[in-house]
Parts: C-alpha cells; sequence; structure tokens
C-alpha cells in the first residue's frame, strides 16, 4: 500500500482523509500529521479550563448553504444532517445578511469541530507534529517535522493556507516551480483575533439573540452566545460567548502578541454589552490566516507541485473560506489520487 501523508487536520485535510479511504480502500495508508494540540485548524473549538462540556466555537461559526451546494455536496449534507453533526440554525443572528435567496444556515451541537472529527475518525492521526522540511529521496518524499524522527512517504497533501506553504523548507523550495510560487504568493488572507469567555453554569447572559453582527465599532465585529447559537443551552453547562473582531482592526494588530490584544477587545466588549457578568476562563486567539480574500487563480480546488512522488497542495486558498470550499478541494484532490493509484 502507497504511503500518503496529509498535513493538517483542518475540514480540507480530514475530508482529504475520509474520502481518499472510502474511495481507494486497500490502495492506501494514510496519515495525518497535524502542528496543533488538536483537530479543527479554522473550524477549532476551545474548552473551558474549568468545564470540557463549556465550549466555543473560535473560527468558523456556522455552515451556511447556498441552494447550488446543497445540491452539488447533498451526499455530505445529509450525513452530517443524519448523525445530528450539524443541526439547522435556530436562534435569531441579529444583522446577518443573506446574500443569497434560498441559503440554509447550520450549527455544529457539539462545536464545530465535530466536523472535522467525523472525518478524521478511522484516521491516524499524530498532534504535535510541526511539518517543518521536505525532500526528495530515492523516489519518495521525506518529511520532518520538530518533534520526531523523518519518514518517507510516496505521497503527500499540504493543506495549510498558501503563505504556510511557501515557508517550508528543503528541496519542496525548488520544487515548487517559479510560476506555481507566483501563483500561490497572489493568495490573500484577512486576519482576525477571536476571544471566548467562558461562564460558570446558571449565568444568565441576558440579550435577545443568539449572535450579533455589530456596526460602527473599530473592533469588535461580531458577538454570539456560543452555547445559544449551537442550539446547546443547559442548566448544568455554562455558557460561552465568543468575539471576532472586525477585518481591520486585525490587519493594524497581527503583529502584536494576543495577550496584549486582549485587554483592548475587553474594553470594547464592554462599551457594546456593559453590565456582562465576570467569566471564569478566557482564550484570546490570533487568526493571522482567517478567510480568504484572493484564492489562487487558475488551480482550481489544488495544485500539484510534482507528479512523481506526488506532492498536492490544496483547502480554501484554492477555493473559498467555506465548507463548501474545503469540500471542493478535497474532491479535487481524490480526483488526482483516482487518476495516480
Ligand atoms: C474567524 C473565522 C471565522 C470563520 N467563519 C466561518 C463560517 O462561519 N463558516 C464557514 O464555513 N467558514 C468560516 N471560516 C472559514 C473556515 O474556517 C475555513 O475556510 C476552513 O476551516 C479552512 O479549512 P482548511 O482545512 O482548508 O484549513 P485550516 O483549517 O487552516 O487547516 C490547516 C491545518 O494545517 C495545520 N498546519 C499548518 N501548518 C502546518 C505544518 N507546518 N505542519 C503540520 N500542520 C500544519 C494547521 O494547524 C491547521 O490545523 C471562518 C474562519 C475563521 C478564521
Amino acid at each position: 500500500m502507497a504511503r500518503v501523508l496529509i498535513v493538517g487536520s483542518g475540514l480540507t485535510g480530514s475530508l482529504s482523509a475520509s474520502l481518499l479511504r472510502r474511495e481507494l480502500p486497500n490502495k492506501l495508508q494514510i496519515f495525518v500529521w497535524e502542528k496543533a494540540r488538536g483537530a479543527g485548524g479554522r473550524m477549532n473549538t476551545s474548552r473551558s479550563p474549568h468545564d470540557p462540556n463549556c465550549v466555543a466555537d473560535l473560527g468558523a461559526q456556522y455552515i451556511t448553504v447556498t441552494p447550488f451546494y446543497a445540491e452539488k455536496h447533498q451526499s455530505f449534507y445529509d450525513e452530517l444532517l443524519s448523525r445530528g453533526i450539524l443541526q439547522p440554525l435556530l436562534s435569531p443572528i441579529e444583522g446577518m445578511v443573506e446574500k443569497e435567496k434560498g441559503v440554509h444556515n447550520y450549527v455544529a451541537p457539539q462545536g464545530i469541530s465535530s466536523i472535522v472529527k467525523h472525518y478524521l475518525a478511522d484516521s491516524e492521526v499524530y498532534y504535535n507534529r510541526h511539518v517543518t522540511h521536505i525532500n526528495l529521496k530515492e523516489g519518495k518524499l521525506e518529511v520532518c517535522s520538530n518533534s520526531a524522527p523523518s519518514e518517507m512517504f510516496d505521497a503527500v497533501i499540504l493543506t495549510m493556507p498558501a503563505p504556510q506553504i511557501l515557508q517550508l523548507q528543503g528541496h519542496i523550495e525548488t520544487l515548487i516551480s517559479e510560476s506555481q510560487r507566483l501563483q500561490l504568493e497572489t493568495a490573500r488572507y484577512s486576519s482576525r483575533f477571536a476571544l471566548a469567555l467562558f461562564y460558570e453554569a446558571g449565568t444568565q447572559i441576558s440579550v435577545p439573540w443568539a449572535a450579533k453582527y455589530i456596526v460602527n465599532n473599530p473592533c469588535i465585529r461580531f458577538i454570539s452566545i456560543d452555547n445559544k447559537k449551537r442550539n446547546s443551552e443547559s442548566p448544568e453547562v455554562g455558557p460561552s460567548i465568543v468575539i471576532h473582531t472586525t477585518v481591520q482592526f486585525g490587519a493594524q494588530n497581527v503583529q502584536k502578541d494576543k495577550e496584549e490584544v486582549e485587554p483592548l477587545i475587553l474594553e470594547q466588549l464592554q462599551q457594546i454589552l456593559p453590565g456582562l457578568p465576570k467569566s471564569i476562563g478566557i482564550k484570546c486567539h490570533k487568526w493571522r490566516y482567517s478567510q480568504v480574500i484572493n484564492s489562487i487563480p487558475n488551480f482550481p480546488g489544488q495544485m500539484t507541485l510534482k507528479e512523481q512522488p506526488l506532492l498536492v497542495c490544496g483547502g480554501d486558498g484554492f477555493t473559498q473560506s467555506n465548507f463548501d470550499g474545503c469540500t471542493e478541494s478535497a474532491l479535487t484532490i481524490l480526483d488526482v489520487f483516482k487518476c495516480h493509484f
């Protein structure tokens, strides 16, 4: 069996793992290496330090489906809905703009990372493994990480944002052709900070909405009462609040540490929602590469960097920053593998 490494356990990596396993059974041995402590990537669900049941979606909030993709990716939605991983968004979101008629929104009651974990089930995943170098050796790809001995693979799929692909060292620097490099460099991402506030069970957050888009604030763009948004209010588990900053604030502060930015966000939150109860836990996260502003042109879904051994990159940078964009990318990666193996 060919040894295949998927770098990154975000939605693109995990769905690629699931599709390759289902569609090319007994041909591939699939491994996933992820630099973080857990799965999800930008579909991250963070836990309260005091209660593992009190969670908050720090990145993606809900899955918005247009009629076109509801039909095109129907089997994916049917599977997630039938297992209760997705549910219709029921709570009011103030200021949400419906960009197209007939659009549906879904939430993940267990947290948005449950989508990714569903696709990763049965995969051999190694966390805290930050890939640093990729070399060509004896017709295979040697992959080096910061925390384990290097390993040889017959094929590698890179799913991180394009600027992080360009940071990889070793032979990959010359395997990427000049024109591919120029294309990868055209990808543009917004930056944002996200803050999660965790509360004790029984705490009341008295607002009439589950989430709200904020206008006229230079720092805060979005606030959600995360458990309410996920249809998961319970007397036993404390509520959680998620705050996303504006893209402009993200750009202005992206070079700062999150510890420096956290009090700035809290100060603005106090102005928008005075009298919020005191939280028992806070997590701040910097999304340096948040959502794609300019996707990579001419390579819909993936870019094949080398045919033999196969080195492919994918992710939302080749499509768009949402569930359907990652699904499109994973499906095109699957097509490449079907032709190859
Ligand atoms: C604040 C925010 C709000 C969003 N809101 C929504 C929304 O409401 N709805 C929606 O559909 N989408 C939303 N998105 C976009 C959505 O989250 C992304 O499009 C999607 O999660 C991208 O998945 P991916 O697998 O392509 O990339 P990622 O999720 O970035 O996955 C890449 C993975 O690779 C890992 N990695 C990177 N470098 C290395 C390395 N060298 N070695 C090993 N591992 C590595 C990373 O840790 C990460 O886990 C939002 C994103 C953000 C940040």
